[in-house]
């Protein structure tokens, strides 16, 4: 190995984690390098997670409207054609353009891009082998930040070969379109790549071993009218079913399934089959077992609330540990690890973490569900607004969907905000800034949102409205509905 080289921080993985804890680090003045083994830096979110897939869902949208969903407003158009391999430049494209931002905020910012696979040889040391097959080079490193993320849970019985079995990596990038999909799990991965597919034309069957889909955390009212829009767009969707297995043939995949409660069996045709039942921890590779740091059960590396492990100088952010596996929740994570190790705190506010599944219309969801909120055996008050109600998404000629509040039934302080409609991805970030500040649903249904009520007059007609009214719902009435 090379001459040992001393860092202030030395962090293992260039993924939206590693890569801000990085830059934060490089920031705060401390001596920063990065390692990553991928060959270009953005790791599964940037390179085969949202923004290929958010350009395929973009993309596929403007596709699947043109061809359904403009004769009603006034535009004839001729023949429509789907150019896959043009849709696929475009989604690499925006992929190339990302990651090597992040290669120039790097330089710009002074720190040490590694290009290597890192593993741990000892409490202060980091062994590199290089991606270009040279002597491998040992960092030395005062602290550790282990950013190495998550990989797809593999379906025991079937193989994936990215091709015809996939995960969301093959997902993102089939050459032609299939007749048939099967997508096993209606979590977030398999709603917003089923609707990519069916958009393009596939026949998609989702399905589900639970009674709901979206996953963990999906609110179960908004679940419901999330399958309902869905299956209108042509979605199909098999709940309660487990998936036996599968039998792949030349031109054909049969996929076995069940009934979840025992019983009727069937098998399901498919040309290409996605495995979306959930992401695991990676840390093959990483040397865990060289400084005794222990993983539960579900192979997510055991921190402290300081992101620390038991090696208090190597600490843990992102996917690869505990918690929502989402971009922004590793990225705070990486602020908070560097503030904790320049400056002793930091904090990350884990009740304020929005989600969002970028199908359309979208969904998102900030703070607790009705279910989770019921079973904490909290009072509470309900207010919600429907954006066939809202005039803008009247005018837009789009509006399924609604918004929800779930507020404290005595303090009106807000509990959860669930938003399925055209932007709310958008809209959840002031529902997070209100539960940041502790805010209550009169503090937003009080507050001008760009129509003259109460307040100042601004400019109408807005999505935003319908979130104000349905803060309006939980504390009085709202106007328009
Ligand atoms: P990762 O992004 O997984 O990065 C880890 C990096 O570490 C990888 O590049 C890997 O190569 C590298 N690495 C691993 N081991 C080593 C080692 N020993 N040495 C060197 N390098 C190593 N989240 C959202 O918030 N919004 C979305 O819209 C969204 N869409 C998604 C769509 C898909 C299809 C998928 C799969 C995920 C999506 N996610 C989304 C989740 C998001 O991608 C992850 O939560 C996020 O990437 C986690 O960041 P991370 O830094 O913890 O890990
Ligand atoms: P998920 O946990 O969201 O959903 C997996 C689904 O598969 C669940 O509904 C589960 O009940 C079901 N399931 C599990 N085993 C099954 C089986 N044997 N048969 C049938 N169904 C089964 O996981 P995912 O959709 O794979 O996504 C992985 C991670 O990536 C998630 O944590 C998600 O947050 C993240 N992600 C986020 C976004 C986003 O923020 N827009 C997009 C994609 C992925």
């Amino acid at each position: 190995a090379s001459e040992a080289e001393e860092h202030d921080v030395v962090v293992i993985g260039g993924g939206p984690g590693g890569y801000v804890a990085a830059i934060k680090a490089a920031q705060e003045g401390l001596k920063t390098a990065c390692v990553e083994k991928r060959g270009t830096l953005g790791g599964t979110c940037l390179n085969v997670g949202c923004i290929p897939s958010k350009s395929l869902l973009n993309n596929s949208h403007i596709y699947h409207q043109i061809l359904h969903d403009v004769e009603n407003r006034g535009i004839d158009v001729g023949d429509v054609k789907l150019n896959l391999t043009q849709m696929m430049k475009a989604k690499e494209q925006s992929v190339s353009g990302l990651t090597k931002g992040i290669e120039y905020l790097f330089k710009k910012n002074g720190v040490d891009y590694v290009k290597g696979t890192g593993t741990i040889a000892g409490e202060h040391e980091i062994e590199v082998n290089p991606l270009d097959g040279g002597e491998p080079q040992t960092l030395r490193a005062r602290n550790i930040i282990i950013a190495t993320g998550s990989e797809a849970t593999p379906f025991p019985g079937l193989e994936i070969d990215e091709k015809r079995i996939v995960t969301s990596t093959g997902a993102i990038a089939l050459t032609e379109v299939p007749e048939k999909m099967v997508v096993i799990g209606g979590g977030i991965i398999g709603l917003e790549m089923g609707s990519v597919w069916s958009r393009l034309g596939s026949e998609v069957t989702v399905v589900e071993y639970l009674g709901a889909i979206g996953g963990p955390g999906m609110d179960a009212e908004m679940a419901k009218t999330m399958q309902r829009i869905l299956q209108k767009q042509g979605m199909k969707f098999k709940l309660n079913t487990k998936v036996m297995g599968g039998d792949v043939e030349p031109n054909n995949i049969k996929v076995n399934v069940e009934s979840a409660e025992g019983g009727k069996s069937e098998a399901i045709d498919a040309d290409v089959v996605l495995v979306a039942i959930g992401r695991r921890p990676y840390t093959a590779n990483l040397g865990l077992e060289n400084v005794g740091i222990e993983v539960d059960e579900r192979g997510r590396i055991v921190i402290d609330q300081e992101y620390r492990t038991k090696i208090p100088h190597i600490r843990v952010i992102g996917d690869v540990t505990f918690g929502a596996m989402l971009a922004h929740k590793a990225e705070e994570e990486g602020i908070a690890a560097v503030e904790y190790i320049k400056k002793g705190y930091g904090h990350v506010n884990y009740g304020a973490i929005p989600s969002v599944m970028y199908t359309h219309p979208e969904a998102a969801w900030v703070g607790q569900t009705e279910q989770e909120v019921k079973a904490a055996g909290k009072a509470y008050s309900l207010g919600s607004f429907p954006f066939s109600a809202n005039s803008r998404a009247k005018t837009n000629l789009d509006t399924e969907g609604m918004v929800k509040f779930i507020t404290d039934k005595e303090t009106d302080r807000i509990l959860g905000i669930h938003i399925i409609g055209p932007n709310a991805g958008e809209m959840i970030a002031e529902g997070v800034l209100a539960m940041e500040y502790g805010a209550s649903s009169e503090d937003i249904g009080r507050t001008s949102h760009e129509w003259a009520v109460l307040t100042l007059s601004k400019a109408h007609p807005t999505l935003s409205e319908a979130f104000k009214e349905a803060a309006m719902a939980a504390f009085s009435k709202p106007i328009h509905a």
